[in-house]
């Protein structure tokens, strides 16, 4: 079978729920991909920042195996002996209290939004049923009914009505309409300290500390999506450090098992956790062994090799490069660390083009919101293979 022969089955059996680049990949290493027909990419998406310690790390890979061969899933009706061995690891890696595992992100959020809904009500004191949580435009959260219910993406939500109330939007980066929006029923504010999916939207300077400032004067929670941003992608742990501030809570996943299984957390204080009682909450899967596993071993890759440090240094350099194209098509290069936005102007036709366009000359990207090219490679990329994929990104660039 070659590339046309996977294609073709699958348009003709899968749901159109995505719309791909023709590349049928087969297997990786690093930075690097290879599809059926033996041709080698590099990777500049890293599947959405999931592969920050990059393809099939040998590391993590024997941890799964090792795992696999003993036990994969006790469910929580039993303990197991590698989760709380994550909550160890993860509680000293990142200074929150408490943690409660899922499986993917949207999960993740959907365990937020219910503990700062059981917050509210037991804790702050609102009245039954009348929670309200403040997101942002432009916001990606997943792609459950609650989720999509907030988010500002019309065909996000077309056709799967009726949606879930209690949520209030404001401009990502304005704090007056934050604060205006606050009210004694507010409970959260769920922001994404750098928005991924919005196309690498950096908020203004100081935007999530004011924020911050204000949720706290208010007691309301303050709660970072940190699932795309997180793990070193943004050259810190976590890009509200760039802040100095701590959230009540944040989210994680993707790059927590550093692509190998679906893993994803919420982290924040006891109090906040706290809330949930035996039955409250749950998932099959939620905190199984083999998972623990790997998130375990992918978090120590990320700091046995500086990948933190590497995504800070490597991204100024990558952005420094872009900037010297002078592109005609270039509206802005933004990001911090390894996430990098690159935005097109309108009369460039979109940046779907470009990506083919990258994808015939090896290298994977993907555009989102039309105009944004973004580059999220893998935290192991070197600067010579950054310096490899800006021959070819400049050519592409600098085409009519
Ligand atoms: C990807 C993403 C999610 C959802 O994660 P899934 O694993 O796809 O459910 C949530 N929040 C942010 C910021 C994301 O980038």
């Amino acid at each position: 079978m070659v590339s046309k022969d996977y294609i073709e089955l699958e348009n003709k059996y899968g749901a159109h729920n995505y719309h791909p680049l023709d590349v049928v990949i087969e297997k990786a290493q690093g930075v690097w991909v290879y599809d059926v027909d033996g041709k080698k990419y590099m990777d500049c998406l890293a599947a959405y920042s999931a592969v920050n310690q990059g393809h099939c790390h040998p590391r993590i890979v024997n941890a799964m195996k090792e795992q696999a061969e003993k036990v994969t899933l006790t469910s929580r009706a039993f303990r197991n002996s590698q989760l709380p061995l994550l909550y160890k690891d993860l509680v000293e890696l990142t200074g929150f209290e408490m943690v409660l595992m899922m499986n993917s992100g949207a999960e993740a959020v959907e365990t937020a939004l219910k503990a700062s809904r059981k917050w509210g009500y037991k804790i702050k004191g609102v009245e039954q049923n009348k929670a309200e949580i403040i997101v942002c435009t432009n916001n990606f959260a997943g792609r459950t009914i609650t989720i999509i219910s907030f988010s500002t993406e019309q065909q996000y939500k077309d056709g799967f009505g009726p949606l879930t109330e209690g949520f209030k939007i404001v401009e990502y980066g304005n704090i007056e309409e934050l604060e205006k929006a606050i009210t004694p029923n507010t409970v959260a504010f769920i922001v994404e300290p750098i928005q991924g999916e919005g196309g690498v939207v950096v908020p203004p300077e100081g935007y999530l500390k004011k924020a911050y400032e204000i949720c706290k004067k208010n007691n309301v929670l303050f709660i970072a999506d940190e699932i795309q941003s997180g793990l070193g992608r943004s050259g810190k742990l976590f890009a509200y450090e760039y802040e100095g501030i701590k959230p009540d809570a944040v989210t994680i996943g993707k790059a927590l098992s550093g692509g190998l299984y679906p893993v994803s957390a919420m982290l924040a204080s006891k109090e906040l956790l706290g809330v949930f009682n035996p039955g409250d909450h749950g998932s099959t899967f939620g905190g199984n062994p083999l998972g623990a596993a790997v998130a375990r071993e992918a978090l120590k890759v990320l700091t046995d090799e500086n990948l933190i440090e590497k995504s800070y240094e490597l991204g100024e350099y990558f952005r420094d490069k872009l900037k010297a194209v002078n592109s005609k098509h270039v509206k802005e290069i933004r990001g911090k660390g390894l996430f990098i936005g690159v935005e097109l102007h309108k009369e460039a036709n979109g940046a779907r083009r470009f990506c083919e366009a990258l994808m015939e000359k090896g290298i994977l990207c993907k555009e989102t919101h039309e105009n944004v090219i973004r580059f999220a490679p893998p935290l192991v990329i070197t600067k010579e293979e950054i310096d490899w994929a800006m021959e070819r990104i400049k050519d592409v660039l600098l085409m009519d």
